[in-house]
């Protein structure tokens, strides 16, 4: 195998590692996540530069040593710099929150093409637009159906029969999706509105830039993180921090 590998990344972590280093978690379009050492990085004069910045989009130039997970970094290119990002706390915030689901719950050398598109999406829109919480709101939605949630209105997810259109629907983190009456009994589900799956149902189905306009109250907001949380954490056995953050964000008027 060719030990040199050329890739475009979005950093998601970066810490000091042994002297003037860095090591660097990044999710890659060719290699999914991915460590990475920065060697120098640390240094005043260092050849990397500002394009190793969390959730700068950076060509990468890599070497990877045998039989061993990591990988040298040899040379960088800025790709993209979301310069409303790093200069705005509440966007820096929400940007934090996304790249925690995938430093979270993306394992180590999966690659996903779509994942990256709807990642680096998810920052280009967080740096341009000034509605946040909505977008965060999508990126979940979009987040959970690729994980293997899906929403179906009409049908159950257990049994497959049609569902009754209640005010209130039951959603089952261990089925995927809404099930009906019958199958939610005995098992643990989370009560929501029916107007909260048809928005996220439309959320699934439309990009970005189709629902520009879509207003979304916070208690929908707060429905979706419900079954989002729900949702991660019984498949995951794994809880997000910054869903909390979000939530005083919100009490503050975010
Ligand atoms: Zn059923």
């Amino acid at each position: 195998m060719i030990p040199y590998h050329k890739t475009t990344g979005i950093i998601i972590k970066v810490r000091s590692y042994g002297e003037g280093n860095k090591h660097l978690t990044v999710y890659t379009r060719g290699f999914g996540k991915i460590h990475a050492v920065a060697k120098g990085a640390s240094k005043i004069k260092s050849r990397f530069g500002s394009t190793i910045e969390l959730f700068t989009e950076t060509k990468l130039f890599l070497y990877k040593q045998q039989n061993k997970d990591l990988y040298l970094l040899t040379q960088t290119e800025i790709e993209t710099h979301f310069k409303n990002i790093s200069k705005n706390v509440k966007k820096y915030t929400y940007a934090s929150a996304v790249s925690d689901f995938i430093n979270t719950f993306v394992p180590f050398g999966e690659k996903s093409r779509s994942l990256y598109e709807l990642f680096f999406n998810t920052l280009s829109k967080i740096n341009s637009e000034e509605n946040e919480s909505r977008i965060f709101s999508m990126f979940m939605v979009k987040f959970l159906t690729q994980t293997g949630f899906k929403i179906a209105l009409n049908l159950c997810a257990s049994c497959g029969n049609g569902l009754v259109q209640n005010r209130r629907m039951a959603v089952s983190p261990k089925h995927g999706g809404v099930v009906c009456e019958d199958c939610s009994n005995g098992i643990s589900t989370v009560e929501v509105y029916n107007n909260t799956l048809k928005l996220m149902d439309l959320m699934q189905r439309k990009n970005f830039d189709a629902l520009t306009n879509l207003k979304i109250e916070d208690n929908s907001h707060m429905e979706i993180e419900k079954i989002v949380e729900h949702f991660l954490e019984y498949n995951f056995e794994l809880k997000l921090k910054s869903l909390k953050v979000m939530e005083s964000i919100r009490n503050y008027g975010g």
